[in-house]
């Protein structure tokens, strides 16, 4: 198949989920997880209606900004970000979806103060409780999102997640559950403070049907649009 019909198929599939569950199919917007694809095929995702990208690599996202290769398109970082290279990303994305750390949190602000603009950020949770995994605890969130919205160079917009890999269907379903009422939970103790948590990303290839009915407004998907990426440490 190609890049135009697996697009069409995610986005058809994302469709039926919400309306399963009595969603408006137009509050979820596909992020195509875009790492180990060239600037060409990021272009061809773009023309055939592919209106985010996410990039979780740092050095692979400034060359792809040096082509222009996300024109036309909405860009986020997701993927696991140093406080040393947060000068390569704030300022130059949309949304910052991955941050799990005070540490990580004042860093974006000093660099967004620095640049005079406000950076809007998701704050990412560790919702499997996995020690390999980067994100804030769930019962730590209500003080990192209470520190987020002090600060006046970010911008909560709302929450992230990255579930344990699961081997059968539907066995992240619980954490998407989980997910959705944090998000609930944020968006009733902040929103009235002014900003507007928005945002709540989950679901991959594997299990973004899943996260769609648990509430997503972002589902970050690569394989099931680009096929299988090499194994990691392969990528030249
Ligand atoms: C690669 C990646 C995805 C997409 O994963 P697939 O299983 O290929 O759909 C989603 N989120 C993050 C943070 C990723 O790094």
């Amino acid at each position: 198949m190609s890049l135009a019909e697996n697009i069409r198929k995610v986005q058809d599939h994302i469709a039926a989920a919400a309306r399963e569950v009595g969603r408006d199919p137009g509050e979820i917007t596909l992020v195509a997880a875009t790492k180990v694809q060239t600037s060409e095929t990021i272009r061809e995702a773009i023309a055939a209606g592919i209106t985010v990208c996410g990039e979780n690599r740092v050095q692979e996202m400034t060359a792809h900004l040096a082509d222009n290769a996300y024109e036309g398109a909405a860009l986020h970082f997701i993927g696991h970000l140093q406080t040393n290279k947060v000068k390569f990303v704030v300022g130059r994305v949309n949304l910052i979806e991955s941050v799990g750390s005070e540490h990580l949190l004042e860093a974006i602000e000093a660099q967004a103060a620095k640049l005079g603009m406000v950076q809007d950020i998701l704050l990412e949770v560790n919702v499997g409780g996995e020690a390999s995994k980067s994100g804030v605890a769930p019962e730590e969130l209500p003080a990192l999102a209470r520190r987020a919205v002090e600060l006046e160079h970010v911008r909560l917009r709302g929450l992230m997640a990255i579930p344990p890999a699961a081997r059968l269907p539907g066995e992240n379903r619980p954490f998407f559950a989980e997910m959705k009422q944090l998000f609930i939970d944020i968006k009733s103790k902040i929103d009235d403070n002014g900003p507007v948590i928005d945002y709540l990303s989950m679901g991959m290839s594997g299990d973004y049907m899943d996260a769609v009915r648990e509430g997503a407004t972002l589902v970050r998907v690569g394989t099931a649009l680009f096929g299988p990426r090499p194994p990691m440490g392969k990528t030249p």
